[in-house]
């Protein structure tokens, strides 16, 4: 098995509920490595290029707002680099399912997600619950932390982290310098976002030319 990334976000409700110490304990217990590490304040285009998978989803707008701490008083994250085998299973398995709420009666309550995660109603602008297709309220899912996933984890790590800003020993993708002399990613975040979401973009090209 080889190495692998996985960027793990404290999300604003982390950082506002001083949870970030508490999460750091419990990936410690594994085999992983922090390889970078940092505080940011996230812009609105950093947010919405972090949830590109979800461009298309009704709730894109919320989780930018969420992850730029329009919900919370602070608004920035704190955004890891972790390194290790099966970096992104060991940690999914800890922080468990994107709803916090997901909570099988009769088990312990085991993830982060569940101890530390919320369901929070959300309101159109008169205050009202608004609801889904099936009848259900809509919520916001308030789940503390992101880590990545599958092919998005090297996305997103060269999103979050420039290659100087990763331990020299742990850049696991290749790096180049550019006219100024600085580091950055042979193969950068804009072209592996092109190239993941390639079929989907000739498709929506392909879509538009048919209604021409
Ligand atoms: P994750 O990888 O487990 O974080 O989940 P996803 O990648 O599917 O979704 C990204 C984030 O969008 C989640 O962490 C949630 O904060 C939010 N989210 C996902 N599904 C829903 C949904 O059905 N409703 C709302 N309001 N938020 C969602
Ligand atoms: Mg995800």
């Amino acid at each position: 098995m080889s190495l692998e990334y996985s960027l793990v976000l404290m999300k604003p409700d982390a950082v506002v509920f001083s949870l970030t110490g508490e999460v750091i304990s419990h990936l410690e217990r594994e085999d992983l490595n922090i390889v970078g590490m940092k505080a940011v304040e996230v812009s609105h285009s950093l947010a919405a290029a972090h949830y590109f998978e979800h461009r298309h989803r009704p709730f894109f707008q919320d989780i930018i707002k969420y992850l730029m701490g329009g919900y919370h008083s602070f608004p920035w994250v704190y955004a890891f680099a972790y390194c290790g085998e099966d970096a992104c299973q060991k940690i999914r398995d800890i922080i468990g399912k994107t709803d916090p709420m997901d909570i099988e009666p009769g088990k312990k309550i085991v993830t982060l997600r569940q101890k530390y995660g919320r369901n929070v109603i959300v309101r159109d602008e008169a205050g009202n619950e608004i609801f889904d297709e099936e009848g259900h309220v809509v919520v916001r899912f308030e789940n503390v932390i992101h880590a990545s996933y599958g092919s998005l984890s090297e996305y997103e790590v060269k999103l979050w982290f420039e290659p100087q800003e990763i331990l020299s020993s742990y850049r696991l993708y290749p790096v180049k310098t550019n006219g100024k002399g600085i580091l950055t990613w042979e193969t950068s975040a804009a072209d592996l976002r092109d190239k993941l979401f390639c079929e989907d973009f000739r498709e929506q090209i392909k879509k538009r030319k048919a209604n021409l």
